[in-house]
């Protein structure tokens, strides 16, 4: 068996031909979702990522505006910043690039976003629905694996999915909402003793880890999905994933590459919730 291979990149293409025909259609009815995303400092990744969302709301014709703070800014002066913005009528989706510098306590900023408008997700009170299963923002990389898994007509109901990775913004919300799709989800971790076994079992894998080619084939199930998440860079610069791709996809019948896999969803997604919060903010 050779797997399928998942190409993120053309899933994400596809939605955003269909995203920038939405936008011209709620244009026209006077709803221009706008993106705004606040970088602090210059990290070189953050700044690359910054600068592929902003790529992306480009392409499908969304607003979307760089606000860039020196390394120095203040905890007080990004609140003030995210309180301005959440009293901007015109701003529909708020995100805030993480990671922050240390002397900035990045769950108090997380949760100063209006929930309205936290289209990365992370706001407490999003997750709660999230985990109750009512509609709300979904945190964009588990979204994006959803999606993908959906388009692909990938059963989840009654499956066993083994997340490996329980970080808030992956691990446990893909978890979850496998969970709310009638999974069965065994999550492992650093700490789980046999990991191996577990994932043995798995109809669906999703490892989301960041340790370069730590599953290989021997870990996969004959015919079972497998989503790579992680993006690690090796010594000589090229990216690879968290999955040994070359002998998982002798045994998956699904599988995601690295790159081309997981991240372009990721991007797409969070212009999907931007939507969806210009719209509920223009029903209100
Ligand atoms: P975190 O570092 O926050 O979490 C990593 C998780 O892996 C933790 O739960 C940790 O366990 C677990 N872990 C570490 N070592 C092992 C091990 N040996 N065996 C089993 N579990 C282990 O990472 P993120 O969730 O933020 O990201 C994971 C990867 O996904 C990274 O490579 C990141 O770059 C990538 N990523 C990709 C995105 C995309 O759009 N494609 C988006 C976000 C992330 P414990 O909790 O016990 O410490």
């Amino acid at each position: 068996m050779t797997a399928t291979i998942i190409y993120g990149n053309q899933l994400a293409e596809t939605l955003r031909v269909e995203m920038k025909e939405e936008i011209v259609n709620l244009k026209r009815k006077g709803i221009d979702p706008k993106l705004t995303v606040v970088l602090i400092g210059d990290h070189p990744a953050s700044k690359s990522y910054v600068s592929g969302k902003q790529k992306a709301a480009d392409y499908i014709g969304m607003d979307s505006e760089l606000i860039q703070l020196p390394a120095e800014t203040t905890e007080a002066e990004l609140l003030s910043l995210i309180d301005q913005l959440n009293q901007d009528p015109a701003v529909d989706g708020i995100l805030v690039q993480l990671p922050l510098p240390d002397h900035i306590n990045e769950q108090l900023v997380i949760e100063a976003i209006n929930p309205s408008k936290d289209v990365d997700g992370f706001h407490p009170i999003n997750i709660g629905k999230m985990m109750t299963n009512q509609d709300t923002f979904l945190p964009c990389t588990p979204y994006g694996i959803l999606t993908m898994l959906k388009l692909n007509d990938i059963d989840i109901a009654g499956k066993h999915a083994v997340v490996i990775g329980r970080s808030n913004i992956v691990g446990k919300p893909i978890g979850q909402l496998l969970l709310n799709e009638n999974a069965t989800v065994t999550y492992c971790h650093s700490k789980t003793a046999n990991m191996k076994e577990l994932v043995q079992l798995a109809d669906i894998v999703i490892v989301a880890v960041g340790r370069a080619r730590m599953i290989d084939g021997s870990y996969i199930k004959k015919g079972a999905t497998v989503i790579d998440v992680g993006i690690n860079r090796l010594d000589d610069g090229t990216l690879t994933g968290d999955v040994d791709f070359d002998s998982v996809k002798e045994q998956a019948s699904y599988l995601t590459p690295v790159p081309k896999g997981v991240g372009p969803m990721t991007i797409t997604m969070l212009l999907k919730n931007t939507i969806k919060a210009a719209i509920n903010h223009a029903q209100k």
